[in-house]
């Protein structure tokens, strides 16, 4: 009989470890609260640096995985030890045994609203990366102008932000700035478009190059400096007020739509795995990794793995191939055992 694997979180991460523990031999089982496998992912319309659909490597996964056993819309209820393994409870009443867990809970956007200044909830045009990701994926949204002629990006909502509770940069939303200003050029050519930036960390193979082309074909303004408050005009644009760090000059500017770049944060289905399973937790609220060099898929439990968001920020390629190593090592792990 195959050896289970519990996987807790059916986004990429834990598909895709699924897909390497099938191959392997084993028989991983997804638990996931949603009515769908993929994350956020599954909402998300294309990924950068090279634009590929974000729908299609859900599906390409999803097939990859027919075999294995799937709970959706259902949680871990309880965690308990037995010698030399685990028995994970479900909340529709499954209970499995298993001698290896892997988390894979993933990550939480930072709720905009919590930055009033910003008036997320309170003008009609300000939104957030997410939304602004799903209606590129056909979402309808009335909030985005049919025709805007200038629209802002906010970086660092919620990331690098003390007064937010969260100090860690999130890694991904300068990139994905970067890709949906370049997004909206390409619907609203005519629009004048601002990302307002502390600092641009764009580290990734080709991020650069998308960055120089933004500038170069698409007139993406990048501004140096924070946006410190958000207005709107009686004939209903929005007015941001800001400073220019690199000019050192206060900004006005008006506009018919603003996105804000919300961060990331660790989902807080992690926080109830951490207690049930005595997990650490790192002083950043993600998940505590054995170590940050070569042991970041471990934890200080026997048997018990990460991969992907639940650890830190990751961008699509880092959490699908910590998936992978997060397979190999447990299926070291279970040779061993
Ligand atoms: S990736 Fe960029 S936008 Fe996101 S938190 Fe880091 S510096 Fe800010």
């Amino acid at each position: 009989m195959k050896e289970n694997v519990v996987i807790i979180g059916g986004g990429i991460a834990g598909m895709q470890a699924a897909r390497e523990l099938l191959l392997l031999g084993y028989n991983p089982m997804i638990v996931e609260q949603q009515d769908h496998l993929g994350g956020h992912v599954s909402r998300w319309h294309r990924l950068f640096p090279d634009l590929s659909s974000a729908q299609d490597l859900v599906r390409r996964l999803g097939e990859e995985i027919s075999e294995a056993n799937i709970f959706l819309e259902t949680k871990v209820s309880y965690i308990n030890r037995l010698s030399g393994g685990y028995l994970v409870m479900l909340t529709n009443g499954v209970s499995i045994p298993t001698k290896a867990i892997l988390v894979a809970s993933g990550f939480r956007l930072f709720d905009a609203s919590r930055k009033e200044e910003y008036g997320y909830g309170v003008y009609d045009h300000v939104i957030t990366n997410a939304d602004l990701e799903a209606w590129f994926g056909g979402a309808p949204d009335s909030r985005i102008p049919s025709s805007p002629r200038s629209i802002g990006f906010v970086h660092c909502v919620g990331s690098r932000d003390l007064k937010a509770g969260n100090s860690q940069c999130s890694k991904v939303c300068c990139m994905t700035a970067v890709k949906q200003a370049i997004e909206l050029k390409e619907r609203f050519p005519d629009a004048r478009v601002y990302c307002f930036y502390m600092d641009l960390r764009l580290f990734g193979k080709k991020y650069e190059d998308f960055y120089i082309n933004a500038q170069e074909q698409w007139e993406v303004n990048f501004i140096r400096g924070r946006v410190s408050e958000v207005g709107e005009t009686q004939d209903g644009q929005l007015q941001v007020k800001a400073e220019d760090t690199l000019v050192g000059k206060p900004l006005k500017l008006r506009l018919d739509l603003l996105v804000l770049m919300s961060g990331m944060l660790c989902n807080p289905d992690a926080a109830a795995i951490a207690r049930m399973a005595r997990l650490d937790v790192d002083s950043d609220g993600f998940l505590k990794s054995l170590d940050n060099l070569g042991g970041t898929t471990r934890s200080s439990r026997p048997g018990i793995f990460y991969a992907g968001a639940c650890t830190g920020t990751k961008t699509v390629p880092e959490a699908l191939a910590e998936a992978r190593s997060a397979a190999l090592d447990i299926h070291r792990y279970l040779q061993e055992a």
